[in-house]
């Protein structure tokens, strides 16, 4: 009989293949007494787990370098700088003679410690990292333990839909390397190891399906649903038919995109439409060229700060954006001036103080950077030296009133006024937005349309101070909707608004890479998409498949309704 289970589908696409339960290399830690006498011996037995679990790594990352891509070796690289890092191994060597106990029972401790650091950290993102940790104490605890002599071939993972309880990078490099069709793990969120790296490899995968270990047989055929983060057990002959055409359709579009690479967005009835890529670091450039030769419209730069978890010089930073430029190759490059705040956050002298009680409506963004001049200006330095050697434009998040404005425009005067003084080479006509992604944002936008180069819609923000909903809460998720009829009228203001002023309006929020969207937001009048990488193709196709002249009155249309319902409805048939 079928067994349908559900999870959080983190990365789209279709598997069907049997299941491979995993196991990882997991050893639960015993405790023991070991008397001083032998507590050489003891730490001389750490050492050497420590440096089989690093050779492993080092193993791993041989047989996976050539196809793997700079960013997701990181990963792994990740693990190795924590084993390989004197202090890790100091602290649990100093357990060990302390409590008088075995290798595996001071690595937990030591485990135990650096999680409570984690868990009290306020980024969620963050927080996750602790995963890291574990996953490095139990690859050692795994070799300190006895081996069993096994004389079983190894299985053969092609084709098979891993089920675990939680995969390490390594885990999954290996995994994909040994072309694995999914993966469903018990743990884990969006923002997880696994998640990140299947969206980047491109495999599907369902986090968060309690019990699967349970409830999936080990070898049992599967069906994987990335888009919903539904697994199907011992499917139907129906339900075996339904998903194979379903995953024949999805392959035969990717391949199709892969024409569109380097093609022009333009519609049926001829409107040209701009496409360029989000990015978080120069690196992410990478994943932009392999689906699209495209420019960048969104370089969030805390993600350098957050990385190093303090300010950063004006020096770094200009290095880091000149790195991102030259590897766009002559292709434009928006740099959003810094973000933080919010989930975004580095306790450091940057942000000093208690925490906010609602930290995305406290100090974040450009108002934390009014309040701080001095680190500002340091990047508005950086910005405009590096726009002396390309396309090169400045984006101000969380833009709230033209006073802000006002302040920003003092502080650029002055930030070029210190270059003009240092002699040094840089822009002193850069073009200057503003992310519209606060309703008083929105409702201004005629008024910073007028007095800025452009616009850009930050959609994950706009929703979330517009329907009042917190962004990274679960519990509010589910009123969390681009279709609100509130956020549709607010977007329509601002692409209006820029219209009338001949001034560029792009979208650069999560709900522009999202292809159920982008019809009816052609039809709103968006020319200007800014969207994930991996998003770029389809989002495309979309485009080259319709027609303005069309789907404007439809979206007028959906434009006039309250009802959220009907306005999904209308949107499906749209889509349709
Ligand atoms: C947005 O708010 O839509 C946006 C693009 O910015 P971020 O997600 O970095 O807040
Ligand atoms: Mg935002």
């Amino acid at each position: 009989m079928s067994i349908i289970l559900n999870g959080i589908g983190v990365s789209k696409g279709i598997a069907i293949g049997n299941a491979y339960v995993y196991v990882r290399a997991t050893t639960r830690a015993k405790e023991y007494n070991v008397p001083a006498k032998y507590h050489q011996k003891e730490v001389e037995r750490l050492h050497l787990a420590v440096t089989e679990a690093s050779q492993q790594l080092h193993d791993v990352k041989q047989k996976i370098a050539q196809e793997t891509p700079e960013d997701i070796l990181a990963f792994i690289d990740s693990h190795l700088l924590m084993l390989e890092d004197p202090a890790f191994d100091e602290g649990a060597t100093s357990i060990i003679k302390e409590f008088s106990c075995n290798a595996e029972w001071a690595l937990q401790i030591q485990c135990d410690r650096l999680v409570q650091v984690f868990d009290e950290m306020e980024d969620p993102y963050l927080r996750t990292r602790k995963d890291d940790v574990i996953h490095v104490v139990q690859r050692i605890q795994h070799c300190l333990a006895e081996k069993p002599k096994s004389t079983s071939e190894p299985v053969r993972l092609k084709g098979r839909i891993v089920i675990s309880d939680d995969l390490t990078p390594a885990d999954t490099l290996v995994m994909q390397h040994e072309k694995v069709a999914a993966f469903v793990t018990e743990f884990g969120g969006p923002m997880s190891h696994t998640a990140i790296l299947a969206r980047n490899l491109g495999i599907p995968a369902i986090v968060g399906v309690h019990n699967a270990r349970q409830l999936i047989h080990p070898t049992e055929k599967l069906i994987i649903d990335g888009h919903y983060g539904a697994v199907i057990g011992d499917p139907d002959a129906r339900s075996l038919k339904h998903y194979r055409n379903l995953r024949q359709q999805n392959l035969k579009r990717k391949a199709e995109y892969k024409r569109l690479i380097n093609k022009p967005a333009i519609t049926l009835d001829g409107c040209p439409i701009l496409i360029q890529g989000n990015i978080d670091r120069p690196e992410d450039i990478r994943n932009l060229k392999h689906f699209d030769d495209t420019g960048v419209g969104l370089y969030r730069t805390e993600m350098l700060f957050l990385e190093n978890n303090q300010a950063v010089d004006e020096e770094t930073q200009f290095k880091t954006y000149k790195r991102a430029l030259f590897r766009l190759k002559g292709k434009p490059l928006t740099i959003r001036t810094l973000d933080l705040g919010a989930d975004k956050e580095i306790r450091d002298a940057l942000s000093q103080g208690p925490m906010a009680h609602n930290p995305a409506m406290g100090l974040r963004a450009i108002r934390r950077c009014l309040k701080e001049p001095e680190n500002f200006i340091h990047q508005l330095c950086a910005i405009m030296r590096v726009a002396a050697y390309g396309d090169v434009k400045m984006m101000i998040p969380m833009m709230t009133s033209i006073d802000e404005l006002e302040q920003i425009s003092a502080l650029v005067e002055h930030a070029k006024e210190l270059l003009r003084q240092r002699k040094a080479r840089f822009n002193d006509d850069i073009e200057i937005g503003a992310m519209i992604e606060v309703p008083a944002a929105a409702l201004s936008s005629a008024i910073f349309a007028h007095r800025l180069d452009f616009l850009s819609i930050g959609t994950n923000d706009l929703i979330q101070y517009t329907l009042a909903i917190d962004r990274i809460d679960d519990e509010v998720n589910y009123l969390y909707n681009p279709l609100h009829p509130a956020v549709l009228q607010l977007i329509k203001i601002t692409i209006d608004a820029g219209k009338s002023a001949k001034v560029p309006v792009s979208m650069c929020g999560e709900m522009a890479s999202d292809p159920r969207y982008t019809r009816l937001l052609l039809g709103m009048g968006l020319d200007y998409f800014s969207i994930q990488a991996n998003a770029i193709l389809e989002v495309k196709d979309i485009i080259n498949n319709s027609d303005i002249g069309v789907l404007r009155p439809k979206a007028e249309e959906i434009l006039r309704c309250h009802d959220l319902q009907k306005i999904e409805s209308l949107v499906d048939q749209l889509n349709r």
